[in-house]
């Protein structure tokens, strides 16, 4: 349930003060006409939501995104995340996990500087609840400004001064200031992670990563380096879940999630792009695409999916649907550290498949053919040897020589050291001697006969019968032997 929602059903006392809250010296908060806070709503959730009864010590944890050079993609990608949502976390829907007291800039319920107070509560030790930081975009070096003014900044101080006195408070400050503090310590999307397209060569801002801005030694106050999420944009879901998991991790009610020697979450970049590609298929076969718009693998226009780990051919981009291949695009890598350079030229044949993919085109012109000719056996219904009931069936008559040997060497294949389905020929006698009434009727391969050919049967052995009726509403004498 949207978080704007659950503003307007639960009623909120204004006259009651949360704890610790600056605004209650603050002024009003322009266009909050509830003066409503999110502290003051994530304490409503926790007395109506049955959050006291609640395993673990903690109830609540509060969370401060913080941008730095980005482009917001990482925000959106997170809101549309569904394993859990974004809503969830807030609301602590999820059974052992304290409520998520979110500050995001366009999320929060507050603005201004009554936003900002809380990141300054946070930054001073004033909050009553562990805090983590979430970290979007890349780190500027703010050394490198010529005016003084950060590249990226959150909020202004001093807290309600006046205009001459006030300076924009960069996110890396904020950073430096709140990251040992903070019980964990997230950087979410490439530009985060590794530094991504606002570090690429050439750029004048000196932008890093947050694992380099914090340096080697930095430990939250739980002991964590700092934790990556990579991607441009990241997959919404693998930034939740790693969420989810640490909330319950710092609620005593999980371990802590494995993270791999990046420090990204180790079940989520385990694999690459290229095994789970919808597009894998025809890269085994050995058929490429020429070019953008084509269905088969995209590797020899620019695809680096075999080497690059990244989940989105298996989660999917948002709700399991979604993911570049399945939109016609080529992995870029975006999820790597060094991206988007070591990458680049973009949409040309990657150096290291020019081996794999000639390897594959010799493999597939081998199986190729043969599959095809497979296919082509399993495609035919063993019921239209002589008859084809329909103009769009293919039947038995319409096999040339080889494929007929083939199959017959194919079924022997399938079938050696192992049962056919089915009594086999000579037509096995069950055990009791017992004949079904078909089987009497039509002989041993009545179950292989169309409606027409076991009539016609029928009228060989001298029964002649209309169709759709059984023989024993016909009259037609079934010879049922038992012995
Ligand atoms: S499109 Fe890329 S990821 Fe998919 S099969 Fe081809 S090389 Fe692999
Ligand atoms: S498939 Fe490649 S380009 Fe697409 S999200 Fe994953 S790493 Fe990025």
């Amino acid at each position: 349930m949207p978080v704007q929602m659950l503003t307007t059903t639960i009623p909120i006392d204004i006259s009651k003060s949360v704890e610790g809250e600056t605004s209650r010296t603050a002024p009003d908060q322009v266009g909050n006409v509830a003066g409503a806070t999110q502290a003051e709503l994530a304490n409503r959730l926790m007395q109506h939501g049955g959050r006291a009864f609640m395993e673990g010590p903690l109830k609540k944890v509060y969370a401060f995104w913080l941008s730095g050079m980005s482009c917001d993609g990482c925000s959106i990608s997170a809101l549309g995340a569904t394993e859990p949502s974004v809503e969830e976390l807030q609301t602590g829907a999820l059974p052992g996990m304290p409520v998520l007291v979110l500050y995001h800039h366009v999320l929060t319920i507050e603005a201004g500087d009554h936003f900002t107070s809380q990141i300054q509560k946070a930054a001073n030790g004033e909050l009553d609840a562990p805090f983590v930081i979430i970290y979007e975009g890349s780190i500027a070096d703010e050394n490198l400004t010529v005016d003084g003014e950060p590249w990226s900044a959150e909020g202004a101080v001093p807290l309600w001064g006046n205009s001459e006195e006030r300076r924009g408070v960069a996110t890396a400050e904020w950073v430096r200031r709140m990251a040992p503090g903070a019980a964990a310590t997230i950087a979410v999307g490439t530009c985060a992670t590794w530094g991504g397209i606002p570090a690429s060569a050439g750029n004048p801002t000196g932008a890093m990563s947050l694992m380099d801005f914090l340096g080697q030694d930095y430990r939250s106050a739980y002991g964590l380096p700092v934790i990556n999420i990579p991607g441009c944009a990241p997959v919404g879901d693998n930034f939740t879940e790693t969420v989810a998991m640490l909330l319950l991790f710092l609620n005593q009610q999980a371990p802590l999630p494995e993270f791999d020697e990046l420090g990204r979450p180790a079940w989520q970049f385990v694999d690459t792009v290229h095994r789970h590609c919808p597009r894998a298929g025809w890269y085994e076969e050995g058929t490429f695409a020429k070019e953008y718009g084509d269905k088969e693998c995209l590797v020899e226009i620019g695809c680096w999916g075999p080497v690059v780990n990244c989940n989105i051919t298996e989660r999917g981009a948002t709700g399991h649907v979604g993911g570049c291949m399945s939109a016609g695009g080529v992995c870029i890598g975006c999820t790597m550290p060094g991206f988007p350079d070591k990458f680049t030229p973009f949409y040309k044949t990657p150096p290291g498949s020019r081996v794999s993919s000639m390897g594959a085109r010799l493999y597939g012109s081998f199986v190729r053919p043969l599959r095809r000719i497979s296919q082509l056996e399993r495609n035919r219904e063993p019921r239209w040897r002589d008859h084809v009931p329909s103009g769009w069936a293919m039947g038995y008559d319409k096999t040339t020589l080889s494929h007929r040997v083939l199959e017959f060497f194919y079924h022997r294949l399938q079938y050696f050291r192992s049962e056919e389905p089915g009594r086999q020929k000579p037509v096995e006698k069950f055990a009791s001697g017992y004949i079904t009434p078909a089987e009497a009727a039509y002989g041993s391969d009545y179950n292989v006969m169309l409606p027409d050919e076991r009539e016609e049967v029928a009228r060989k052995r001298g029964a002649p019968r209309r169709r759709g009726l059984t023989p024993q509403a016909e009259g037609f004498e079934t010879p049922v032997e038992r012995v």
